[in-house]
């Protein structure tokens, strides 16, 4: 081991900072977070530190940098940008047996500052040794996305109740399987649904109760498009956790590699000859099933679960069996479409408002309000329309929607195989047959599909001839 990794107490200790430009200010403010007393020496202080000053929160030096400066500190942060001075600050320092760290010198430094995930009172201190900083950062990086930011409170609780942990919990074994329950449990998801007090009086419960209760959830997390970048943090973490998960048809097998290893997975994508009343009973039996039995379940839908995902129904029957959840949300099908075909669906002036329609409807129950959709200036999107191209468009023209109004037909949208077909609405059908668009695929009406003719970036785009011919005038 090149370091010796320790945390430091610094609360009302004197430390001294050499500088007073923009890193010699974090370092002040940093230094200030862990209540150390805080003395800038510089010759020029920033405006920062003339305020930290003015308001009492620190001491100041003015001038250059002497070594009696270092005198009575516990420890010296050189952070100007003269190496001769740094230099100075160490020399000084190291003459009295004082640790000093200058910025981004591993060589001048006899203590280095490591790139930490913040979670007080949980810090991950990560250091490369100065080696190799970059790293140590793309480490911090992957920590980072690792933790809620509910495990500070989480530890905070946890700390609070330590006594009466120990007293009810005297064995070993019990105490530790409390601690996992208390991680993984009830109290983490309340106060990640912010329910601070919630928290506290299941902490509470529990402790009361002599055999540890085995108690499920379920997270509704919707997957994205297809593209695992666009998933959650909070998505990643639940997949991280989940024992079981139920997946959708929709959601990619490079989402699904994602997560943990050993979870069970379970496609409940519709079976051959059943109906979509059979499927989502089925589904509703399994959710109830695994968390029943204690399970953390995970149920992973495609784009949004709350956007023609059927998620209010799942959350209704769970919450009428009393089963625990949460929902993590996910970039439906509009907006990464919209992204991924470069078609702002919003634009100042051509579109104020947008629509999220299902094409997926059967005439006798059509309640669309279709005149509403032909008027101007505004953004139409139709998910599960590619069997509805005809039916969509003749509705469309019949209430007044203009021929030319420009449309963007998105299939697969946000992976590799992605195609953009353009086209101007009168054409829509006969040009999605003619390069065979298949589900899923998202169709955007209005004057902003006309911009994927410029602002494309991803993938491949489709029929562009015949879309060039009817842009032009
Ligand atoms: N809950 C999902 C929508 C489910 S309905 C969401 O929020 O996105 C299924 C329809 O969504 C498909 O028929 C298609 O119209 C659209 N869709 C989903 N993923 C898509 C993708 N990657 N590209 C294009 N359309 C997609």
């Amino acid at each position: 081991m090149m370091l010796f990794p320790i945390f430091a107490d610094l609360a009302q200790r004197d430390v001294l900072v050499v500088g007073g430009g923009e890193v010699a200010t974090r370092k002040a403010q940093a230094l200030l977070e862990a209540s150390a007393r805080v003395t800038v020496g510089a010759p020029v202080l920033s405006p920062e530190l003339q305020h930290l000053r003015d308001t009492g929160r620190i001491s100041c030096i003015e001038g250059t940098f002497s070594p009696e400066w270092v005198i009575d500190k516990w420890l010296v942060i050189a952070a100007t940008d003269d190496r001769e001075v740094n230099r100075a600050a160490a020399d000084a320092a190291s003459a009295r047996h004082i640790l000093s760290n200058v910025v981004d010198d591993p060589a001048l430094s006899s203590f280095q500052v490591p790139s930490i995930v913040d979670r007080s009172p949980l810090i991950v201190a990560i250091s490369s040794s100065g080696v190799a900083p970059v790293l140590a950062r793309r480490m911090r990086e992957r920590i980072e996305s690792l933790f809620d930011h509910t495990l500070g409170p989480l530890a905070r609780l946890a700390a609070q109740y330590r006594p009466q942990i120990r007293a009810r919990r005297p064995d070993l074994g019990a105490r530790r399987a409390f601690y996992d329950w208390l991680l993984d449990g009830p109290v983490a998801a309340l106060l990640r649904q912010a329910r601070p007090d919630e928290a506290a009086a299941a902490l509470d419960a529990e402790l009361d109760r002599p055999q540890p209760a085995r108690v499920g959830s379920v997270v509704l997390v919707g997957a994205g498009p297809g593209d695992p970048g666009l998933l959650t943090l909070k998505a990643l973490r639940a997949l991280n956790e989940a024992d079981v998960i139920l997946y959708d048809r929709l959601v990619s097998a490079e989402i699904m590699s994602l997560a943990r290893r050993d979870a069970d997975r379970i496609d409940v994508g519709k079976q051959p000859g059943e109906n979509h009343h059979a499927t989502q009973a089925r589904i509703h039996a399994l959710l109830v099933e695994h968390a029943s039995a204690g399970k953390r379940v995970v149920r992973l839908k495609g784009g949004d679960a709350f956007v023609f995902g059927r998620g209010g129904e799942e959350l209704e029957y769970l919450q009428a069996h009393g089963i625990r959840f949460e929902v993590v949300p996910g970039i439906t099908a509009a907006l990464a479409c919209g992204a991924y075909a470069g078609i702002p669906l919003t634009h100042r002036e051509h579109a104020q408002s947008l629509s999220l329609i299902t094409a997926h409807c059967r005439d006798d129950s059509d309640s669309i309000d279709w005149p509403a959709l032909a008027r101007a200036n505004q953004t139409l999107t139709f998910y599960m329309g590619v069997g509805q191209l005809d039916n969509l468009t003749a509705k469309m023209l019949a209430h007044g929607k203009s021929a030319d109004t420009p449309f963007a037909l998105v299939e697969n949208g946000s992976r590799p195989e992605q195609r953009v077909l353009r086209g101007r609405l009168a054409d829509l059908p006969e040009r999605a047959r003619a390069h065979a668009i298949k589900s899923p695929a998202l169709l955007i009406v209005g004057e902003v599909a006309a911009l994927a003719d410029t602002l494309h970036w991803f993938g491949e785009r489709v029929g562009l001839e015949a879309a060039a011919a009817t842009v032009a005038p």
